[in-house]
């Protein structure tokens, strides 16, 4: 399949799509966008760096205008909403509708889940497929300590909700170790009796330095054993480009750990990030993001992602960015 060619160019070289590939065969097929990088949370490992307060957020033109150029080079699957904290974004459901006036067929959202209980019904019915919620405890004390604003009754609200509008769900737990370690088990056993598929995900060196995050790393074999204790597992085979690693117990619960440090995904990593000031990176582990903008002819775009694909790296190496800014 041939992209199209920018009738701007007398000779133009776009490649086939086939061949935007790097030479382990990586390419792009999701796209995590990152609204603002404005949160309402203080996670511990992920509080807001100054200096976010002033930001121009963008129009939701402006991104649909920049992933519909890059959807003509190379199609994407899956766009992933994301920040920040992007129920903040003040035109969710625009772009939403306009994400899906180009065609992309999946939309899910990573959400801490605080602003979404009214805007549920509206985001489904624009075409949102699927969630993604934060939670790292169910415990308010341990809530209160990681850095989030409710409580859980709260959040057996929206998840109840959620399921009654039977719009896919998963959770995410990011462990710390010395703050919510305690609450692997508890937060699998909630999950796994209301069929959610549950991710743990190891604490990223993002933004912090080596020492703290030495400190407060929880490792996959460590969740694993941490689970063991009260279950038997079994290794579920993994789906290519999943970010997790999945398991399911002798009473059912799916369970995943997205592993970045002991295990990570980067050799059939297919994601391109962009910010909420349109710069892609081809790698979470990646500093400096390729300005994109929508006057950008095919070529320079098709330049960009390969810049971009080049970037991407084989292993995980920290970033000097919290995950707040280049959108987790
Ligand atoms: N505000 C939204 C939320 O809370 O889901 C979206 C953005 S948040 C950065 C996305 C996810 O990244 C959350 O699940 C959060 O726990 C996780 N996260 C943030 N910093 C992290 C880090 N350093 N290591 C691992 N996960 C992290």
């Amino acid at each position: 399949m041939l992209s199209n060619i920018d009738p701007a160019r007398s000779n133009p070289i776009i490649l086939p799509v086939d061949k935007i590939k790097d030479k382990y065969g990586r390419t792009f097929q999701t796209i995590r966008l990152s609204l603002l990088p404005l949160c309402n949370f203080e996670c511990v490992y992920c509080k807001l760096d100054d200096g976010y307060s002033k930001i121009k957020v963008q129009k939701p033109e402006y991104f649909i205008e920049i992933i519909k150029k890059i959807n003509k080079i190379i199609p994407i699957k899956k766009i992933h909403l994301t920040g920040g904290e992007p129920t903040l974004y003040p035109y969710l459901d625009e772009v939403i509708l306009g994400l899906k006036s180009i065609d992309v067929k999946e939309i899910s959202i990573t959400t801490n889940g605080t602003l979404l209980l009214k805007q549920l019904f509206n985001l489904k019915k624009v075409g949102l497929n699927s969630i993604n919620l934060s939670l790292d405890a169910l415990d308010d004390m341990i809530l209160k300590k990681m850095g989030t604003k409710k409580d859980i009754e709260f959040y057996k609200i929206l998840i109840d909700e959620i399921l009654n509008l039977k719009i896919p769900l998963k959770i995410n737990s990011t462990i710390i170790k010395g703050y919510n370690d305690n609450q692997i088990l508890p937060l699998l056993e909630y999950a796994g009796e209301r069929k959610i598929t549950i991710r743990f995900l190891e604490y990223m060196k993002m933004g912090i330095d080596d020492d703290l995050h030495k400190k407060r790393f929880f490792s996959m074999s460590e969740i694993l054993n941490t689970i063991q204790m009260d279950y038997k597992i079994y290794e579920l085979p993994r789906e290519i480009h999943s970010t997790a690693y999945y398991w399911i117990t002798n009473t059912n619960y799916k369970f995943g750990i997205i592993a970045n440090h002991s295990k990570p995904f980067c050799m059939d990593c297919d994601r391109l990030r962009i910010d909420s000031s349109g710069k892609i990176y081809g790698c979470i582990t990646q500093d400096k993001g390729i300005p994109v903008n929508s006057s950008d002819s095919d070529i320079q775009i098709q330049n960009k992602l390969k810049i971009a694909l080049e970037n991407k790296q084989l292993i995980f190496n920290g970033s000097n960015h919290k995950m707040h800014f280049i959108g987790g």
